[in-house]
């Protein structure tokens, strides 16, 4: 049986809808946990920051966070992680941004 690990990302968003608008300054890493437990501790995040409009905490594979290099160009970045969640793809910024300029 494979127990998938979960993590949980918190931090002040630009858009609270939006994870790839968290600010990286004030994100913290919290895990990993078994999914239900992440889910636990995201919720306590939530009610703790309930008057912080802009702060959330997300509940993310673990494995993903792990493997930041883009399947385009094989780099290593950040921005692979947030294009992973948003899109469903590892992709990094720039591979991204080509693609959307000129669509293959
Ligand atoms: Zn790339």
């Amino acid at each position: 049986m494979i127990i998938d690990k979960y993590i949980v990302i918190e931090g002040t968003h630009k858009n609270p809808n939006k994870i790839e608008t968290l600010n990286s300054k004030t994100r913290k890493i919290h895990g990993p946990y078994s999914k239900s437990k992440a889910e636990e501790i995201a919720n306590g995040l939530i009610q703790k920051n309930v008057d912080n409009f802009y702060h959330r905490a997300w509940v993310v594979k673990q494995d993903i966070i792990q493997n930041k290099v883009c399947e385009e160009c094989n780099a290593e970045d950040e921005s692979v992680i947030q294009n992973l969640i948003i899109h469903g793809y590892k992709i990094c910024k720039s591979c991204n941004l080509s693609k959307t300029l000129f669509p293959i």
